[in-house]
């Protein structure tokens, strides 16, 4: 009998999984096609493969970033995708005002949104933390506050399209990385605040959904060009990475994981062996001085 149990428990638990996940929707691209959407750091690297993404599928898109030049081009190229319409506001997020600008502009030339990708990234360091914390509060504001400011007014627009919220995160903003110390500080208060916020809707049935993107090393021109030499992993495509992305938002999904195999599985290791996790985080890297690297 106890043998039995021990047999039976855990094929009930696998044809339980199966069927949970083989019930689940598919993404289809259909699913976007006439979707108002802005896309934010989206004149380059993992957030200009979205807007290109977006743009087969059919979306409307406003894209936004500071190089007006790149934004420019985006948009031709996603014209000529097909996207249904597409047009970019340039401008730092480094001022709020600017950030709730954006979402003004979508109210008045998309008459509404119904995604909100929020992607941008600040730059920072890669190197022992050096002690300066201005620029932790710079980096705080850029990758943080205005990916606040944004959602804030957005949320009216998205509570009547019953929308989402895209929220681009790191592996660094779910485990300490070393060298990235501000940067992984603001991914962990991304993750803290859109969690939480997810609680609130959920208590308040709003059904706005909220995805969280745990990505791993990804190929985009600044993250090889700033980590390539220190880090050991082969970086992921960023145009599969952008397609996950969209696929997650479209299924509501909590979060995503990519790649599943650099971000997820790790991550298992977090509450049963914690140190583990932090030595295999560091193996990750090539320190300097290192034999051998
Ligand atoms: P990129 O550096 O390639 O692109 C960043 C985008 O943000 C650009 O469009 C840039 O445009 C814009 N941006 C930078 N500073 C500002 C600012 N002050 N105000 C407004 N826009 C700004 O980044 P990735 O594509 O590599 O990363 C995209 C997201 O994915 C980020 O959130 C990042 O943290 C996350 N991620 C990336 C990983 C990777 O390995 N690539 C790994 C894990 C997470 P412009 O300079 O014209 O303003």
């Amino acid at each position: 009998m106890g043998r039995l149990q021990k047999i039976l428990i855990p094929l009930l638990g696998l044809v339980l999984a199966f069927w949970f996940y083989s019930a689940r929707e598919n993404f289809k691209p259909e699913m976007l096609k006439g979707k108002r959407v802005i896309v934010t750091g989206a004149s380059t690297g993992i957030g200009e493969q979205i807007a290109y993404h977006l743009a087969r599928m059919g979306s409307h898109i406003l894209i936004t970033a500071r190089t007006e030049a790149k934004l420019q081009k985006v948009v031709e190229r996603c014209l000529d995708l097909g996207a249904a319409s597409a047009r970019y506001v340039g401008g730092t997020m480094e001022d709020m005002a600017f950030a709730q600008h954006v979402v003004r502009e979508a109210r008045t030339t998309l008459g509404g949104l119904d995604m909100l990708i929020l992607n941008h990234v600040g730059a920072s360091y890669f190197g022992f933390f050096d002690g300066d914390v201005e620029h932790v509060r710079k980096l705080l504001e850029i990758n943080f506050l205005s990916y606040v400011a944004m959602t804030t007014s957005a949320l009216p627009m998205l509570k009547e399209s019953e929308g989402s919220i895209v929220v681009v995160s790191s592996m660094a903003g779910k485990v300490g990385f070393p060298f990235t110390v501000p940067y992984s500080a603001t991914k962990f208060a991304l993750d803290g605040f859109f969690s939480s916020l997810r609680q609130e809707f959920n208590i308040q049935s709003i059904n706005v959904s909220i995805t969280l993107c745990i990505l791993g090393f990804i190929d985009t021109e600044r993250a090889v060009r700033s980590a390539a030499a220190l880090l050991r992993d082969r970086p992921a495509p960023r145009d599969e990475c952008a397609l996950e992305i969209l696929k997650a938002a479209a299924l509501r999904r909590r979060e995503l994981y990519y790649r599943y195999s650099s971000t997820r599985l790790p991550l298992l290791l977090r509450d049963c062996a914690a140190d583990l996790l932090d030595y295999l985080v560091r193996s990750r890297f090539r320190l300097p001085g290192t034999p051998g690297t």
